[in-house]
């Protein structure tokens, strides 16, 4: 089947006649590169970069040079403020009674440190409602109180588990709970960095997504007596620092100003290497780049290749990047991201703007309509391409398989052997042309006004996910969303 797939890629690239350039581009892709070799470095050489560690330094840096030696001669890196740093340090438990044995557990970002080392009971608190903790009532009060989880398989799941963070949150303060664990919602003693803020605040109680079995095991002592944990969380905490956007571009030849984007975020959490989060889409934007200039390709529009960072903090990187270059957002064709790992790619989300639809396709035309029927209308709010969606910019970002992404998203097990090299070679080569394509353009689409951006919202119910994010505020106050 991916064979086949293979296979009608490369023939609707050789009848491609008209143009030779996505025909240049996109064998080029499908052949032999340096992709594997830059992700080995970022991933295996650099490792787990949360934005505000020396690794992540170390990224962007290593982003600059690598752009620079594909010789793009346009490559510079952009300084942004983020609001909180928080990194992890010191993540200790373990059962002291009834049995002693260790627990394995991984800091929650951006929640606070344990006054040292505590010794607490523990509670259960079932999936931590605001009913659980109610029943629970005082027994929560100054306990390490354990909260279930069920096993994440899907990305709905997934987001779910995003979605209580705040109500569940709020409980546990108003509790006066000690600490949180949280049950990994993945099995086998997997654990994973699961942000408990997105909005730059810290939260109120220290909290660890704890080893999935051990949490059973911890929950099922509880019903017949006391359970004793000891714990000590110890985060860097700080306030606003500075990170760094990285951005190289090729030139258009006649309408420079006019702009395609191409984006994913350089940033990742360090529990594993971020490879299926996003060093893949990293070391395909870099490749993507280096084969226009090995190529020679020089397109009518600019392409600029964004390399994120911040943004599994909260988008800042892309937030930042809107608000830098909101005078130069009228020109801008489209923004296309990629933050699904290498699963296949089936299409593009159209973030509400059905409009789009057509311009992709005429843009990947050359491939034979290659994926052309699979694009969603669907609005994604949780990577790069919000803040353009927000600002009125035309943005798309790829549908892909959600395996080998989903398992392994945030977790110590997302390193370079779970890439999908074939499907992601795919990928790049379908991502050449269609910036290609997009920047060649005839015509290109207009950008929204605040009411049409604030229809499209509402339209694609995005609305309803932003208000349980917070987001909805910063939107209507108009400190998200950027206009003429
Ligand atoms: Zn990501």
């Amino acid at each position: 089947m991916k064979f086949t797939r293979l296979l009608f890629l490369c023939a609707a690239v050789a009848a491609a006649a008209e143009n030779d350039a996505p025909r240049r581009l996109a064998a080029r892709a499908l052949g032999e590169t340096p992709i594997w070799n830059d992700l080995h470095a970022l991933c295996d050489g650099i490792g787990g970069r949360p934005t505000g560690s020396a690794a992540s330094e170390r990224a962007i840096a290593w982003a600059a040079k690598t752009f620079r030696q594909a010789g793009l001669t346009s490559v510079s890196v952009e300084p942004f403020k983020m609001p909180q740093l928080w990194l992890p340090g010191t993540a200790e438990a373990s059962a002291i009674s009834p049995a002693q044995f260790p627990l394995r557990l991984a800091a929650a970002p951006f929640t606070p440190s344990t006054q040292g080392t505590i010794e607490a009971p523990v509670v259960d608190a079932g999936e931590g409602t605001e009913q659980d903790f109610a029943r629970l009532g005082a027994r929560a009060k100054a306990a390490i109180v354990l909260v279930r989880s069920k096993e994440m398989k899907t990305f709905d799941d997934l987001f779910a588990e995003y979605l209580r963070n705040n109500s569940l949150m709020a409980a546990a303060k108003s509790s006066g709970a000690a600490a949180l664990l949280l049950q990994s919602t993945r099995p086998r003693g997997l654990l994973y960095r699961h942000p408990m803020s997105m909005d730059g605040s810290l939260a109120p109680v220290p909290t660890a997504i704890v080893h999935r079995e051990q949490a059973e095991r911890l929950g099922r002592l509880t019903l017949s007596g006391e359970v004793r944990v000891r714990l000590n969380l110890q985060n860097q905490t700080g306030g606003e620092y500075q990170s760094q956007n990285v951005v190289a571009e090729i030139r258009g030849r006649e309408k420079p100003e006019e702009v395609v984007l191409i984006g994913a975020h350089l940033d990742s959490w360090d529990l594993g290497t971020g490879a299926e989060d996003n060093g893949v889409n990293v070391a395909m934007i870099l490749d993507i780049a280096r084969g226009f200039q090995e190529l020679g390709i020089v397109p009518r529009r600019t392409i600029r290749f964004v390399l994120f960072s911040g943004e599994e903090q909260g988008m800042w990187g892309s937030r930042r990047y809107v608000e830098r270059h909101h005078a130069e957002l009228d020109k801008f064709v489209a923004t296309v991201t990629f933050d699904t790992g290498s699963g296949r790619l089936s299409g593009f989300y159209l973030n509400g703007r059905e409009d789009l639809r057509g311009e992709v396709n005429s843009a990947l035309a050359p491939l034979g309509g290659f994926n052309s029927s699979e694009h969603l209308i669907d609005a994604m709010d949780g990577t790069d391409n919000f803040d353009f969606l927000l600002s009125g910019v035309p943005n798309l970002v790829g549908i892909q398989d959600p395996i080998p992404y989903l398992p392994d998203y945030h977790a110590e097990s997302d390193t370079f052997d779970r890439v999908n090299q074939r499907e992601q070679k795919i990928t790049s080569a379908i991502a050449s042309v269609l910036v290609w394509g997009l920047a060649e353009s005839p015509g290109r689409l207009k950008r929204q006004s605040r009411q049409e951006v604030e229809r499209l919202l509402i339209d694609t119910k995005l609305d309803q996910q932003m208000k349980a994010f917070g987001q909805w505020a910063e939107f209507e106050s108009g400190k998200r969303g950027l206009f003429q």
